[in-house]
This record gives structure tokens, C-alpha cells and sequence, in this order.
């Protein structure tokens, strides 16, 4: 199966479930490294790894939903930690990040009835009238499935309004795992936690010219052949977008955390590094049509995903400043942009920042690594 395997990536062929399939479960971890790679390389020839400068803002914490494997909302506005940001103070937050020289702003929230379409708009509309540097890239497929809820308007005028409004990007969040019987396990609260209706807004998205991403949050109750499922219908919308303006740019996994979600006694313990490096390698392999692979040194901590880089990934995510969902399921993790620079020159790459849309704004020489400054000190 592996030379198959190799004869197909060599060929830059597409593997199939079965492949992926043996690739997560029975192959070797250091066999998937070049063959990874050679994805990576035909992506990516230049050896740098991208990051972007942003932050993740939140603008509420009440949501409908009631996922199980979310420890961040509140289910209803009455709740003494509940909070809903005005359009003035997300500003506020926004201006004190681009000080920072944030480029990008991800920013989710819950699915909350309360708020009128018209707020989201706004979002939009002042972010690029008063911060044309910054990049709004906002709500997931979810929230959109919300405005459609709360204004009566399609997923195309929605989408639609909120390009008038100065959108371009959207990231992939809500996917979790891209198959029902996992999303009717996680989420079963949520009418609108249907495969069909993620497929359908970011397939709208790219209709309408927008770059998204696509992601996927294992390590919960999915199944093996789920993971490869879930890429599947991934690389799928992929093959939809290639007669559409827009596109995924990048898929990023992430692994389940487990602290304070009522998820947590239905599932064993947290997926570990070696599970991340794997799957970082099999997205490469697998999703042979989406050019970027997003390791990071957030969910899995700075190791892992300097590693990841050898497997795979050509981009190292962002600087996540204000991050507050994971921090609600117990997990804190902070960096800084040298800090970023660093883990990648110490694998070997040149850094360099990148925009939203994945476009280099400035590629910097790697640092000195660890050995050639001992050596250096030792002459
Ligand atoms: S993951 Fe999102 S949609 Fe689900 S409960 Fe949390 S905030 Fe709501």
C-alpha cells in the first residue's frame, strides 16, 4: 500500500479513502514526512513558513447552540458572565490591536438571536472605513447561518451585504468534523449543525469570490474513517471552487480540549503530538488541492508544531493575541512575533508575514539556530 502510495504522490496523484485511511492508521509516522513534503514542495517550493500578525476577538458569549465540546458560551444573556461588545467597543479593541501591527482580525462568536443583522454589518463596514490596514475576517458558517435566521435573507444575501459591507475572507470554523452522525453526537442541540449547511455558505463564499479556510477539530468521538471522511467532502468543495473566483486558502486541524466542555466524560484522553504530526501530514497528502497546510504552535503547543513544518505544513498561523475560547476549556498559550520567527528559523525556514489571503508582505532572513550560536560562542 505504501509504494502505491509514493508512486501516486511522486505522480501527484490523489490518494483515495482507503489510502488515507491506511496513511492515519497502519503507516509508519516517518513515512508520511516525504511524502508530505513533496505536496508541500509542489505547493510551496520557497522554503519559508508564512504567519499573519492578528488577534481573535469575540463579540459575544451567548449562543443557542449549546455544543458539547465548547467550554466558551453562556446559554442565555441573563447569565452573570454573558456578554455582548458593542460595535463601539469591538473598535476600541480593534484600534489597540493594529498599535500592535495586527493585520488580520479573526473574530467569532455565539449564535445569539438577540443581535439584529445589522450589527454584523457594521462590523464590517467600520472595520474597513476606519482600519483599512486590517483585514475583517469574521464570522464562520454558523454565525452566517444565524443572520440568515435573524434577517429572513438568503446565504447569498447575506454574504452578499456583507461584501458591500467590505468582506473578503471568512474562516472555516463550525466544521468540527465534517460528517453527521459526528455533528449530530457534539452538537445535538443545534438544528442548523448539518454538514450541508457549512458545505453551502462556503461554497456561496466562494461563488462570490471569497478566500476561506477550512478546518477540522478531531479528538472527540470520531471515528478514524470519519477523519478521512471529513477531508474528503473538503477536498471535494475544493474541486466545486476551481470554476469560482474564490477558494479554501488553507486547512487547519486543531485537537479537542477537554477542560470545563460537557463533552469531556464521553471521550478518553486528549489527542497527543504524534496524532497532530500525523494528521498535519495527512492533510498535506490528502487535500492535494488546497495549497496551504496551517501547523501552528497554539493548539499543540510550540514542539509539535515546529515538527509539524517537516510534515507538511508550510504556514504557522498567527499570533492569536487576544485568544479566548480555548482559554475558556483550560488552555493558555501565548507568543509573541519574535517568538514565532524564531520556531520557524530554528526548523530551518525563512519566516515571513503574510496577509489574510496568504500573500508575503515581508520575508525575513532565518535566525542563527540554536547550534550555529553555540558553535559561534565556542570560537
Ligand atoms: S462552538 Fe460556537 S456555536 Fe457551538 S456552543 Fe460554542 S460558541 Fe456556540
Amino acid at each position: 500500500m505504501l509504494e502505491r502510495i509514493r508512486e501516486k504522490v511522486a505522480d501527484g496523484g490523489r490518494i483515495n479513502h482507503e489510502e488515507g485511511l491506511y496513511l492515519l492508521t497502519e503507516a509508519d509516522l516517518l513515512d508520511l514526512a516525504p511524502l508530505a513534503q513533496m505536496w508541500r514542495n509542489r505547493h510551496n517550493p520557497d522554503p519559508i513558513v508564512t504567519y499573519v500578525v492578528d488577534t481573535n476577538l469575540n463579540y459575544t458569549n451567548v449562543c443557542n447552540a449549546y455544543c458539547g465540546f465548547c467550554a466558551f458560551y453562556r446559554p442565555n444573556s441573563d447569565d452573570p458572565s454573558a456578554y455582548t461588545l458593542s460595535v463601539e467597543q469591538i473598535m476600541d479593541k480593534i484600534g489597540a490591536a493594529e498599535k500592535q501591527g495586527v493585520t488580520t482580525v479573526l473574530m467569532q462568536g455565539g449564535l445569539n438571536d438577540e443581535i439584529p443583522f445589522d450589527y454584523y454589518v457594521k462590523l464590517v463596514s467600520e472595520t474597513s472605513e476606519r482600519f483599512p490596514r486590517v483585514t475583517p475576517h469574521y464570522f464562520s458558517a454558523p454565525e452566517i447561518m444565524e443572520m440568515t435566521k435573524v434577517s429572513g435573507l438568503s446565504i447569498a444575501e447575506v454574504i452578499s451585504r456583507l461584501k458591500d459591507a467590505g468582506q473578503r475572507t471568512m474562516p472555516g470554523g463550525g466544521s468540527e468534523i465534517l460528517s453527521e452522525r459526528v455533528k449530530s453526537q457534539v452538537s445535538q442541540l443545534w438544528p442548523k449543525a448539518k454538514v450541508e449547511d457549512w458545505t453551502e455558505v462556503h461554497l456561496e463564499a466562494h461563488r462570490q469570490g471569497w478566500q476561506t479556510t477550512a478546518t477540522m477539530m478531531y479528538g472527540h468521538v470520531e471515528t478514524d474513517e470519519d477523519i478521512v471522511e471529513s477531508l474528503g467532502h473538503i477536498r471535494d468543495v475544493q474541486v466545486a471552487a476551481e470554476s469560482q473566483p474564490g477558494g479554501f486558502t488553507a486547512f487547519i486541524p486543531w485537537s479537542y480540549k477537554k477542560a470545563n466542555t460537557a463533552l469531556a466524560p464521553k471521550v478518553g484522553a486528549e489527542a497527543g503530538s504524534n496524532r497532530y504530526v500525523r494528521i498535519i501530514a495527512l492533510s498535506r497528502i490528502f487535500l492535494d488541492n488546497v495549497p496551504h497546510i496551517q501547523g501552528s504552535w497554539f493548539s499543540d503547543y510550540r514542539r509539535p508544531g515546529q515538527i509539524s513544518l517537516h510534515f507538511g505544513a508550510d504556514d504557522f498561523g498567527g499570533t492569536l493575541f487576544d485568544e479566548n475560547v480555548m482559554l475558556e476549556a483550560g488552555h493558555y498559550n501565548r507568543t509573541t512575533v519574535d517568538e514565532i520567527k524564531t520556531i520557524i528559523s530554528e526548523a530551518g525556514f525563512a519566516p515571513a508575514q503574510r496577509t489574510t489571503e496568504y500573500e508575503v508582505i515581508e520575508r525575513f532572513e532565518p535566525e542563527a539556530s540554536i547550534s550555529d550560536r553555540v558553535l559561534e560562542s565556542s570560537k
